[in-house]
């Protein structure tokens, strides 16, 4: 099909900045209800440990003094270090990093990976400022953390806005403030390193792999051929451009996309290695010549079988769900589904592959950034991906028998292999003192 260039411009989806907290906390509560969850493990488990706000002053280029808003929040770590990434995002708020915290304990624990759950950010816009600023904005937020972050601790990765740079300047910044000897032996503080710093090979596309992981497996068991399926991606940042591209790889043809530009579509089929190259160079999906521009509501209500939401939360709600024409909703976001929408799509017999297994591909490669640095070692990438394909297929599984056996959705089956997990720990262990 022959298409012409966009010339208006459509108007951004707007994101509803309501609780997501509030949605961890309906998930969980109907989850433990149906898990029998011990009542003292469910007090702890339905609140996070730490909750760090730091406020720090930052030199701008022109010689101005800003002050920001910095969060770290630290769910839970009975199975190991905190863990979870950093987003960069006017809409960074303390509820927002609970509710992010929250999820990375559940997916650490779904995936049996030793890491407990944790978040953070700073609430600003990153495309309003200059390298330079975003680098000292990076440093001081690090500096301003201190010690509450750590190798054996507490360990930050990229989310939204954040990338293997941010995650060098983070390192840089705190081994600039341990003793010249423990230096060589903090690489593991952050994970998501460039990988001449430290990084794993695998893990700028491992969560968008395990999205890919989750789907082949979903296939499989409805028998469902991805060759020919079509798909639609919102958001085309790392995770959603990796699984665009990995699911092409596969035969499926992207129908449309939409970023925090707006959105296009093309019904033969959209080129997603084209489109990352056309991304990183105009910062967006608006404007790629070889596709037509549509708004919000039509590129939600376009039809394919599987849809990924790889942007921010609360994206699929009471209000959009019904709009939605799919088989299957596999989430790379965190949260892009409200309880609302949840109760739309279950009745609408479309599938939900729920975020804590469908993205947890990032973290689980992350874990294996940390035990290479740790050892000492640097992995190929075929031994990267081969332990990935392991580890998700073993959670999807796991969340796919929990569902059977409770007669249960997907993510309330996902949160009972996780809290059952976790309440073998507070069992084994009790509570000190
Ligand atoms: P990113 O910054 O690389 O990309 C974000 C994308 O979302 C961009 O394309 C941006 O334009 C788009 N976007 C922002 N606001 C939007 C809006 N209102 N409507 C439509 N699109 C919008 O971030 P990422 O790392 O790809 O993260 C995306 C999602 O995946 C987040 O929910 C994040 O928490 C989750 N996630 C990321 C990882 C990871 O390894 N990076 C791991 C697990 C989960």
């Amino acid at each position: 099909m022959a298409v012409s260039s966009p010339v208006i411009r459509p108007a951004p989806p707007q994101v509803r900045k309501t609780s997501v907290y509030d949605n961890v906390v309906r998930q969980f509560n109907r989850a433990a209800d149906l898990a029998g969850l011990a009542d003292n493990t469910r007090k702890i488990l339905a609140t996070t440990a730490n909750e760090i706000v730091v406020h720090f002053p930052v030199k701008m280029d022109d010689g101005r003094v800003e002050m920001f808003t910095g969060y770290r929040v630290q769910h839970n770590n009975a199975l190991g270090p905190f863990k979870g990434g950093l987003r960069f995002h006017p809409a960074v708020d303390l509820d927002e990093v609970r509710a992010l915290a929250t999820w990375m304990t559940w997916k650490s624990a779904i995936t049996n990976i030793p890491f407990g759950g944790a978040k953070g950010g700073i609430q600003f816009d990153p495309a309003k400022h200059s390298p330079a600023e975003l680098e000292r904005i990076t440093r001081r937020f690090a500096w301003a953390l201190g010690h509450n972050i750590g190798p054996e601790y507490d360990i930050p990765a990229p989310d939204v806005n954040t990338n293997p740079q941010i995650m060098a300047w983070i390192l840089d910044t705190y081994l600039s403030s341990i003793p010249p000897a423990r230096r060589a032996a903090s690489l593991h503080v952050v994970t998501g390193k460039p990988v001449e710093l430290g990084g794993s090979l695998g893990r700028d596309k491992a969560t968008g792999q395990g999205v890919l992981t989750c789907i082949e497996e979903w296939a499989k068991d409805r028998k469902f051929n991805l060759a020919g399926a079509t798909y639609l991606v919102q958001g085309f940042g790392n995770v959603g451009s990796w699984a665009a591209r990995l699911l092409r790889a596969r035969g499926a043809k992207l129908a449309a996309v939409e970023d925090v530009t707006g959105a296009i579509a093309n019904p033969e089929g959209l080129d997603p290695d084209a489109l990352t190259a056309y991304v990183k160079e105009n910062r967006g999906v608006y404007g790629y010549a070889a596709a037509s521009p549509v708004d919000h509501e039509t590129f939600l209500s376009t039809g394919a079988d599987i849809f990924v939401p790889a942007a921010l939360e609360n994206q699929i709600t009471g209000t959009t769900a019904s709009l939605l024409r799919v088989r299957l909703v596999a989430e790379g976001a965190n949260g892009p589904t409200d309880p609302y929408g949840d109760i739309i799509l279950h009745k609408r017999g479309i599938d939900v592959l729920p975020d804590i297994l469908c993205n947890s591909g990032g973290v689980v490669v992350s874990y294996f950034e940390w035990l290479q640095n740790k050892r000492s070692e640097a992995w190929d990438l075929e031994e990267v991906d081969r332990k990935l394909q392991r580890k998700l297929v073993a959670a999807y599984c796991q969340v796919r028998d929990a569902a059977q056996k409770h007669d249960v959705d997907w993510r309330t089956a996902a949160y009972i292999v996780a809290l059952s997990r976790l309440e073998k720990v507070y069992a084994g262990r009790g509570i000190f003192p």
